[in-house]
């Protein structure tokens, strides 16, 4: 493109403007111009960044303004990640300048550091590394699919839905050293670096310098070195959480997500991505297969999978042979009706828990709730505590000795007395996992319990340092939340208690089932993986719900038969794509009348396109930090052409100031 010297430059500014800008090339720079390499220019009297994406022989705009300068000696972004940006922008409703600036590091999108060509990379030795295991013919006939198309360089989506221990890692690292034989590139995400310590290790273990690490902790300059180890080819394997499928790996081989049905790998601020879309549409662009792994697959692959888009590949047996534990579940109706109480734990709990304890076993209790009391309460007036900024309850956190807000973290001390009608009978409910914490320490004085969540994790590299102990066997129980879920092994863990497991089943919200089944599924994995069978211990008041009853028996397949029934019934996804659009604005009545309007607008614009518009109405958390907060949902079979429309629509509306609109394409929660 740089050889046709062209008189005008389109320039994708990180601007919320949905268009590109022509600026002249002033002749000094004509060889410096080239696409992907990042420029100076003056926008709106400021000097900003901007990226060349394109060049044009003549511009309609009057007055051209010329590049001020060429950042780059050589394109920090590639042909195809341009590609796979304008995807991004047109798919999830941001401009291309924002796609692009989402995928670079800080320091690249400042200006600060020009990137040059590289110096001759030496090639690493390679380190001792574990050696590969002799698959079993499960695992087997899963890679061999792979290899196939590996082989061929084509792209194909495969799901590898085995259940925990079944020895996905393995296929993938077999997967990636055959990549990495035909000298190619492969990308692994996993949901958070810092939570699946032992995942990642296995990678570095088995690759040693070729891996690149891609974690929320490398900021500033040592992020940009990782980057550029990667650009020029030194990392051949990247492993990072969902951004480091932006890596500027050339030659990409192989995508893997581990994981997949994760939350995690969607972005909550603009560009509103999913990794995993961003995966298979990147695996396309560069003709690359791409691995979905999970245990406990979204309904969206699975249905992916049922519908032929998708090739599954199943691994039904632990490595081991170990059977998946036993799931007993306890009605906790009919513990209240025969205690007259609401209680913690079940008798059958306590005495399990007692039993482990005394063979020098270990246990796990899991409750998807932080804190110590989930609210409290004015015995008199009735008040229930909740926060100034947002619509939500407080909850007291023994550990700070205060009241907290889990949305905008605003804490203050507990009032001793009613805010609203002075009396002093403040009570406090609700069970949270501090509290699980101390009423365990109650029941069992003699063993060691820790506690892991995000307050008691909030130091860096307490993760480890909790989990190591626990690995140690320097604690006896752990209790936690959903962080204690993901893939730990712990050899002398026999039992997990699930105290409340209707938490996440009671959310407000269509996938409320499909993350409570994971959520079980996957803790209920954690008991039995050493000598000694498991056991799983389930509290609920709701044991005839299916997601509780498959999970129990972990029955995968009727879990996702019951749930696509559901979502089928109700025209949810994957049935559907969604677009959640939220109006918000300090001023309630602002905030209803413009969403009223714009539901109106849209209703007009969008009449023709079968997308059925739903709402207003407000949000869960209707008021968040002072904002007050509503929805429109827009629902439709294409989500291409529901981006398109919305965005034709949005660039005809007139927003009112002071109400902000965020879009939200294929929103995990509503
Ligand atoms: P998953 O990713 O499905 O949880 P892993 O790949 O972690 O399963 O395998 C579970 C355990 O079994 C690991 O310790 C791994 O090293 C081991 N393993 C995997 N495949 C084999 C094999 N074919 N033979 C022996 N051990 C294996
Ligand atoms: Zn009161
Ligand atoms: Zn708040």
């Amino acid at each position: 493109m740089n050889t046709k010297k062209l008189d005008y430059a389109e320039i994708a500014l990180d601007l919320p403007l949905n268009r590109t800008f022509h600026y002249g090339i002033p002749k000094n720079l004509k060889k410096n111009t080239e696409v992907g390499r990042r420029v100076w220019v003056e926008f709106g009297n400021k000097d900003k960044v901007g990226y060349i994406v394109g060049f044009a022989d003549k511009s309609d705009v009057s007055k051209v303004k010329p590049i001020k300068s060429v950042i780059d000696q050589e394109p920090i972004i590639s042909q195809k990640m341009l590609e796979l940006t304008k995807w991004i922008a047109e798919t999830y409703l941001c401009s291309w300048g924002e796609a692009i600036a989402a995928t670079i590091p800080a320091v690249l999108k400042k200006g600060k550091v020009s990137v040059k060509p590289r110096s001759k990379e030496k090639e690493l030795p390679a380190l001792p590394k574990s050696s590969p295991h002799v698959l079993t013919d499960e695992q087997k006939s899963a890679l061999d699919k792979v290899l196939l198309k590996i082989e061929k360089q084509a792209y194909c989506a495969f799901l590898l839905h085995g259940i925990t221990s079944s020895g996905k890692t393995e296929v993938y690292l077999q997967a990636i050293e055959r990549v990495l034989e035909k000298g190619r590139t492969s990308i692994v995400l996993v949901p958070e670096i810092a939570l699946t310590p032992q995942t990642v290790e296995r990678f570095v273990s088995r690759f040693g310098k070729k891996v690149a690490l891609m974690h929320s902790g490398l900021i500033g300059s040592k992020r940009y070195a990782e980057w550029k180890r990667i650009k020029e080819g030194s990392a051949k394997i990247v492993v990072g959480a969902r951004s480091a499928i932006f890596s500027p790996v050339s030659n990409l081989g192989l995508i893997v997500i581990d994981e997949e049905h994760e939350n995690t790998y969607k972005q909550e601020d603009a560009p509103r991505y999913h990794a995993r879309d961003v995966a298979l549409m990147r695996a396309r662009l560069s003709n690359a297969p791409v691995i979905l792994g999970s245990a406990t697959p979204s309904v969206e692959s699975y249905y992916s999978a049922w519908q032929g888009a998708i090739e599954l590949l199943k691994l039904t047996r632990r490595i081991d042979h170990r059977p998946l534990p036993r799931v007993k579940v306890v009605d906790m109706r009919l513990e209240l009706a025969m205690r007259k109480k609401l209680i913690m734990f079940s008798r059958v709990l306590i005495d399990t828990t007692d039993k482990v304890l005394a063979k020098k076993q270990q246990v796990m209790i899991f409750l998807n709730r932080r804190g110590f009391s989930t609210y409290i309460n004015c015995k008199k007036c009735g008040l229930v505590l909740k926060c100034k900024r947002c619509d939500s309850v407080l909850v007291y956190h023994y550990q700070t000795k205060s009241v907290v807000c889990h949305y905008c973290n605003w804490r203050a001390a507990p009032p001793d007395i009613c805010p609203h009608c002075k009396s002093a009978y403040m009570k406090y409910f609700g069970v949270g996992t501090e509290k699980v914490e101390s009423e365990l320490a109650r029941l069992f004085p003699a063993a060691r319990i820790s506690r892991m969540d995000t307050d008691a994790t909030s130091k860096r590299g307490s993760h480890e340092a909790i989990l190591g102990e626990f690995k140690r066997h320097k604690i006896d129980i752990l209790v936690g939340t959903q962080m204690i879920a993901k893939g730990h092994d712990f050899p002398r863990v026999t039992l997990v208690g699930a105290v409340n497991a209707d938490v996440t089943l009671n959310l407000p919200d269509f996938r409320a089932s499909e993350r409570a089944f994971n959520l079980l599924a996957q803790v209920a994995g954690r008991a039995g993986r050493g000598e000694e069978p498991g056991e799983v211990i389930v509290q609920t008041y709701a044991p005839d719900h299916y997601a509780i009853r498959s999970a129990a028996k972990h029955d995968y397949e009727r879990f996702y038969k019951e749930e696509l029934e559901a979502r089928k019934s109700h025209s949810f996804p994957p049935f559907t794509h969604m677009i959640k659009l939220t109006l918000r604005a300090r001023n309630e009545r602002m905030v209803v009348e413009n969403s009223k309007k714009m539901k109106e607008f849209l209703e007009h614009e969008l009449k023709e396109k079968g997308i059925e518009i739903m709402g207003p109405a407000p949000s869960p958390i209707a008021r968040l930090r002072g904002f007050f907060r509503w929805n429109i949902l827009l629902k439709g079979k294409n989500r291409s052409i529901m981006s398109e429309a919305l965005k034709g629509a949005l660039t005809r509306y007139r927003s009112t100031s002071g109400v902000i609109l965020t879009v939200d394409v294929d929103p995990v929660s509503i």
